[in-house]
């Protein structure tokens, strides 16, 4: 699980190593070029003798002198920047000019930066989960039956309305107004798959999310509240621009694991922040497995939407 301040305490150490690196690089070939042509101690040491009789002669008041004084102070520059063009020492090639890759810009963070950390959940989260191989583009509805079930439920149908439903939830995405998203049904079925699909638009768009295992979310918690473990996790938890909660109920549930998932979902509720949870547990389950409370939040705050259809996977063992 990685969160907003780990992103961004890696994005900043990123930019700043290539920074350095960059700044190694020109210091080595200065010293190269200084070492290899002499002439550039003497400019230097001609410049600064220029530079601080020009003072004295700027208050002096002869400007003949001073006219003349100016002109050699530029020619040795010029001839300065025509040995170290030669010897192929340039100027630093910024990746960001608004920062000159500081990272910082009037005091707030610059937008580079904000771009980088979206680069490093992204590959964070790569690590763990196949954000690269899930996209909404790749979700292939084929493999949702077109029957009609008896009770007239209709797979493809429903999960051409989920597919659509997920990819205008990605576009529109606002951490402010977004809604909850509750996805219930069986493994297989592509309920992770079209959550990552929509990390990964939510991240592009600047946004970072939380995306855990809710085994992983719970552990992660319990660790900081007992062992003082991973500082602020359950903070950012509770604050973070979108919380997704992949396979809800796979973990062991305690008394302490009911009791944060509820002040979790409350908590988001209460402050308007959106979150994403999936489950193969059915919404009595959910009730018997946690609280009645629990469940009546879902119920009336969150979009559920029922996944149809046979294992994906399984279908594509089947085809090899
Ligand atoms: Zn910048």
């Amino acid at each position: 699980m990685i969160t907003k301040e780990m992103t961004y305490k890696k994005a900043f150490e990123q930019k700043t190593l290539r920074l350095k690196e960059k700044q190694n690089m020109r210091e080595q070939m200065l010293r190269a070029a200084y070492i290899s042509n002499g002439r550039l101690s003497e400019i230097d040491s001609e410049l600064s003798k220029i530079g601080a009789e020009l003072a004295i002669t700027a208050l002096s008041g002869n400007t003949a002198r001073l006219e003349q004084m100016q002109k050699l102070s530029l020619a040795l520059t010029s001839e300065k920047t025509e040995i170290l063009k030669n010897a192929d020492v340039r100027d630093i090639e910024y990746e960001c000019d608004i920062c000159k890759d500081t990272g910082y810009v009037g005091g707030k963070i610059c937008e580079c930066i904000k771009r980088e950390a979206a680069g490093v959940m992204s590959a964070e989260l790569s690590l763990k989960m196949p954000l690269g191989q899930s996209g909404f583009g790749n979700f292939d509805l084929k493999y949702y039956s077109d029957k009609e079930a008896k009770n007239g439920e209709n797979p493809r149908r429903r999960m051409t309305s989920i597919l659509k439903l997920c990819r205008e939830y990605a576009i529109g995405f606002n951490e402010k107004t977004t809604k909850n998203l509750l996805f219930l049904g069986g493994t297989g079925l592509g309920k992770t798959h079209l959550t990552l699909a929509i990390v990964k638009e939510v991240i592009a768009k600047g946004y970072l999310p939380i995306y855990a295992s809710a085994e992983n979310l719970f552990t992660s918690i319990e660790a900081e509240k007992f062992d003082g473990e991973g500082k602020g996790v359950y903070q950012q938890v509770l604050n973070c621009d979108l919380l997704v909660i992949d396979d809800l109920g796979a973990e062991m549930t305690t008394a302490f694991t009911k009791s944060v998932l509820y002040n979790v979902v409350n908590t988001r509720l209460l402050s308007g922040k959106p979150t994403i949870i999936n489950t193969n547990l059915t919404m009595k389950e959910i009730e018997a497995k946690y609280t009645p409370r629990i469940s009546s939040r879902f119920i009336g705050e969150y979009d559920c939407n029922k996944f149809l259809g046979e294992d994906i996977r399984q279908q594509k063992l089947l085809e090899k």
